[in-house]
């Protein structure tokens, strides 16, 4: 992205839509970054029930994937929910995604997807699962493992693409993990355009700011 941009003009796109992509989207749109995420509802949380993430005793995955996109979405992230990302390429400063409609679907927004599309963003975040063709087409190093080869920024070998969740591990495919990788390219993307180490921390009286009588207690 050019030297100029600050957060409330840097945009990032999101491919792929499971707990990686979701937590992604939640953090960059929760702070002020245009958020973009496209995903065609593959994910395995459809086939999970968990009872080993932090906080939560049981909740079946398609249970916490409508809960997780509801936030997302309240965040004023643009969730395209059964739009899938043909094709990512370098452009400028930034990238370009090319998308293909899977079914006519209606957006957080109202409007309906009906025709392929073709979008720019200065950051892109891989969230495609076990599935890592993107990463393939778009030439970034692979692991000997087969894996997307990241460090703990998530920042794959070409700058300013980022790759969460089981495209990035071998074996250690949690929910947990994924929503932490996620988080983690999100933050590192925001230190990046702050030009600064950026926390994402909020306290009480910010809650019950945001959130007011309907607080949990
Ligand atoms: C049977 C089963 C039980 C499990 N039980 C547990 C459990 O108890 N606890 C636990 O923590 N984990 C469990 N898991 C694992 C957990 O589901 C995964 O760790 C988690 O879903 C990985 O998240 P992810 O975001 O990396 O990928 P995924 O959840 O796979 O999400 C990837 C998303 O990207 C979308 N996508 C892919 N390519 C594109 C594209 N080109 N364009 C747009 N969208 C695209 C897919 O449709 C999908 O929605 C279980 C998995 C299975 C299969």
């Amino acid at each position: 992205m050019s030297d100029e941009a600050t957060v409330d003009d840097a945009s990032v796109i999101v491919v792929g839509g499971g707990p990686a992509g979701l937590s992604a989207a939640l953090f960059a749109a929760k702070n002020g970054l245009e958020t973009t995420l496209f995903d065609t509802d593959e994910t395995w949380m459809h086939k999970a029930h968990l009872f080993n993430y932090l906080g939560i005793g049981s909740v079946g995955g398609s249970e916490f994937m409508a809960t997780a996109r509801q936030q997302v979405d309240d965040f004023g992230a643009d969730r395209r929910q059964n739009e899938e990302v043909t094709a990512v390429s370098e452009a400028g400063d930034g990238f370009v995604v090319e998308t293909s409609v899977v079914s006519e679907t209606q957006r957080a927004d109202g409007d309906a997807v009906d025709a392929d599309g073709e979008y720019e963003a200065d950051f892109v975040v891989l969230a495609t699962g076990a599935n890592r063709d993107i990463a393939d087409d778009l030439g970034v190093a692979f692991a000997e493992d087969g894996t997307v080869d990241v460090g703990v920024e998530m920042e794959t070998s070409l700058a300013g693409v980022y790759a969460t969740g089981a495209m990035v591990r071998a074996e250690e495919w949690q929910a947990a993990i994924a929503v932490g990788d996620g988080a983690a390219a999100a933050l590192n993307i925001l230190s990046s355009v702050r030009g600064e180490h950026y926390h994402d921390f909020n306290v009480p009286a910010d809650a019950e700011r945001v959130f007011g009588n309907h607080l949990a207690e």
